[in-house]
């Protein structure tokens, strides 16, 4: 069993796990981790309405500090596999390139992980001075109910503590080193409606256009800032996606019309306060003649930020080592599993280069894989030293 980053990222790259699928994936790190002695654990979730998920625990150690490992072996679907130069579960190496769905998000993370756990391990008698865990799910690309929301909540009820944790998302944008992920802007949609009065576009003053007055409404939205961004954030956003009145003829003014947007916002927000904020800016900028309301979507993506400190300096000082780059703490970009995480123990995000992430020949460079290894085991050294 060849335990090095490129070995495992190869035999979990010939997995085709696309999402809900396991196609063997975590049966290779159950095989790796278990031979290590790690107590293994293969949790499957259900939930009426979607597909089963498997879903792997490992952990070795049975004391603080613990360190947590976060990660998912499912894929996106590789698209027309003719338009790949390599076949998207081959794990093809050329010119110093790993090919692959999931090279970059996040096969290639989850075996440089893998791997610079195992050196560590056999550099320091087998055993950490703390605890290491995976926490790897099936379920992150598709609708993620059977995935880490519940292994996180399973774990709990065990009596799971974690201290840290990693998720090994490709958080880099250019080079390996230059970014870390210390939190997520939240999302919420939302539709704005305004109700007007149908009627005959010859007789207007019988009738109430609503389409003019949704445009007020969106102009008067899209320009007010919904806050100015601080250290960790660049300011909240709220961009208007549709605009929809459904009306076929040319001679009636609808009743109705609606705009569906979205708010990417920063932690000067809660999804309550932001819902609050907008539905009062609607409500001032309708005045009282036009008739507007939000219909807001649910969402569980609240922002949430590791504040730089003890943690986040010990992962910089070994991407400093490792790539001679200090990387930027960031907070931009869309969600991932980190969301959940937060709410059991500090969390970023850090692992390979994003830049191919999800498109067709998906690939990393080696060197990148063994530069991770290097820095996941440096975390390591730093963390339990
Ligand atoms: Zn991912």
């Amino acid at each position: 069993m060849s335990t090095d980053a490129l070995s495992i990222a190869q035999d979990l790259l010939r997995c085709p796990s696309v999402t809900p699928a396991d196609a063997g994936a975590l049966g290779v790190l159950d095989k790796l981790l278990t031979s290590a002695g790690f107590t293994v654990h293969r949790v499957t979730f259900s939930e009426e309405g979607s597909a089963d998920i498997e879903n792997l625990y490992a952990r070795i150690g049975t004391s603080a500090p613990h360190i947590c490992f976060a990660g998912h072996t499912d894929v996106v679907p590789p698209g027309e596999e003719a338009a790949w130069s390599h076949p998207p579960f081959s794990g093809d190496v050329t010119d110093g390139l790993l090919y692959g769905r999931g090279a970059v998000d996040m096969k290639g993370g989850i075996a440089a992980s893998v791997a610079a756990v195992l050196d560590y391990l056999a550099a320091n008698g087998g055993q950490p001075k703390g605890s290491i865990s995976f926490l790897i799910t099936g379920d992150e690309e598709g609708i993620a109910v059977n995935g880490t929301v519940k292994l996180l909540q399973w774990a709990a009820e065990r009596g799971e503590k974690f201290d840290h944790c990693i998720v090994g998302e490709p958080s880099n944008v250019e080079e390996m080193g230059d970014t870390i992920k210390i939190g997520r802007r939240g999302s919420q949609s939302g539709t704005l409606v305004v109700d007007g009065v149908q009627g005959h576009v010859a007789y207007p003053h019988r009738a109430s256009n609503p389409v003019p007055d949704i445009a007020t409404l969106i102009t008067a939205l899209s320009s007010d800032p919904l806050d100015q961004g601080n250290a960790q954030f660049q300011p909240s956003n709220l961009e208007f996606t549709s605009v929809d009145v459904g009306n076929t003829a040319s001679n009636v003014i609808p009743a109705q019309a609606r705009a569906r947007f979205n708010i990417r916002f920063n932690d000067h927000h809660t999804q309550a306060s932001l819902r609050d904020l907008i539905d009062s800016r609607v409500a001032a900028a309708a005045g009282n003649r036009i008739r507007a309301h939000v219909i807001w979507e649910p969402s569980n993506s609240d922002s949430f930020v590791t504040k730089p400190g003890a943690f986040t300096d010990t992962v910089v000082a070994a991407i400093k080592d490792v790539t001679g780059r200090t990387p930027d703490l960031n907070t931009g970009g869309g969600t991932s599993d980190a969301r959940f995480i937060k709410n059991y123990c500090p969390v970023i995000e850090f692992g390979l280069v994003g830049q191919t992430m999800h498109q067709i020949d998906e690939h990393t460079k080696v060197a990148d894989l063994d530069k991770l290894t290097q820095i996941y085991h440096g975390v390591l050294d730093r963390y339990f030293a």
